[in-house]
């Protein structure tokens, strides 16, 4: 039976992304060997690399000035790299789900810490609005996309200070004004490879200006000064990631993929806000994100969620359980989900609702 994908992460990748990198792990770059047992100083493997940081620069516009790495250690390690490296005495932080909690709780342990807003109150179910970011803080950081509870900021803010974002589950899915931000971070198993690789597009200007000693590993300096091959970077993910790069740059760059998310996103939310039986749990559509739809069966309903996750499964819909802080649904839309999967997830909820 064909699968419809819509895991959280890891997540859907293109089938060119799988092939080619199955096909690599038999006989890389025609050395005879599998990428998983190359050097990665050989130059088959420099030449992935390179490219991989060029497509990057390439299909995000980034300016001069920046520099790509291909990092270990996941996005969670980035919650402590980023304030380690930038936190002199006091950062400012948007509080908008989990993984803004998790990147807090970090920075806390390197200065202070301004929560400048939070939607905590309603278990993250919006965006919050109005807030200011002091002139007085060595940056401010916020998630672009809150994967567990289904919102998103699809705008880049405008602040006096240097801009950080956790881009992980909403990388490539928009054009993105990289010259506004310091540092951008992204683990790559949502829209870009398979799990074990961090992309970091990093800000030369920003770095130096903290007076602690970093470790070797976790200084940005490090991995600049050796092209992201300080110590051995996640060969076979970095990989697969420049498979995807090549087949984002092949569908016309991030804004025919933007185009083509939008238009799976509104389809699903339409369905959801046109049934009795299913509710969208983001309070206000602005803060809808269009990677991660989270929705719940309304209170008349709700004891027949777990049946319709068995209904849909029989149709080969997988991973659209809901994360546990917020239960029903979250079907994960990302780019390489096609349109097909989302009529299909449609379909199933109309004659899931049709037989009760
Ligand atoms: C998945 C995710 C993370 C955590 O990524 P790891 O690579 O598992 O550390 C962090 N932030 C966001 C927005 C995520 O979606």
């Amino acid at each position: 039976m064909k699968k419809h994908n819509f895991y959280a992460g890891p997540s859907i990748l293109s089938q060119y992304t799988i092939k080619n990198t199955a096909d690599a792990v038999l006989n890389f770059a025609d050395t005879g060997l599998s990428i998983l047992e190359v050097s990665h100083r050989s130059k088959e493997f420099q030449a992935v690399m390179d490219e991989a940081q060029a497509l990057v620069k390439e299909l995000l516009n980034v300016p001069d000035g920046y520099h790509v790495l291909f990092l270990g250690g996941g996005a969670s390690l980035q919650f402590c790299m980023v304030p380690f490296n930038l936190l002199a005495k006091k950062a400012a932080y948007l509080e908008t789900g989990t993984w803004a909690v998790n990147a807090i709780k970090e920075a806390r342990l390197f200065g202070e810490v301004d929560v400048v807003a939070s939607s905590k109150d309603a278990n993250f179910s919006y965006i919050p609005k109005g807030f200011t970011v002091p002139d007085d803080v060595d940056y401010f950081h916020y998630t672009t996309n809150n994967t567990i509870f289904g919102t998103e900021i699809r705008k880049d803010p405008d602040v006096n200070v240097r801009l950080v974002a956790d881009m992980s589950s909403d990388i490539f899915s928009r054009p993105v004004d990289v010259s506004k931000y310091d540092v951008i971070y992204a683990g790559a198993q949502k829209n870009l490879a398979p799990a074990g690789v961090t992309l970091v597009i990093v800000k030369e200007d920003a770095l130096g200006k903290v007076e602690r000693p970093i470790p070797t590993m976790l200084d940005y300096r490090t991995h600049i000064k050796k092209g992201s091959m300080f110590n051995t970077p996640p060969v076979l993910p970095v990989y697969s990631a420049l498979q995807t790069l090549r087949y984002y740059k092949e569908m016309g760059g991030v804004e025919a993929l933007e185009k083509l998310d939008l238009a799976k996103a509104a389809r699903l939310y339409e369905a959801i806000d046109s049934s009795k039986m299913f509710t969208g749990t983001v309070t206000d559509p602005a803060d809808r994100s269009i990677m991660n739809v989270c929705f719940v069966m309304t209170p008349e309903y709700k004891e027949l969620e777990k049946d319709f996750v068995d209904f849909a499964a029989a149709r080969g819909i997988v991973g659209i359980k809901g994360h546990r802080s917020v239960g029903g649904f979250r079907a994960s839309l990302y780019n390489a989900l096609p349109m097909e999967s989302v009529e299909v997830l449609i379909q199933a909820m109309k004659d899931f609702e049709a037989t009760k």
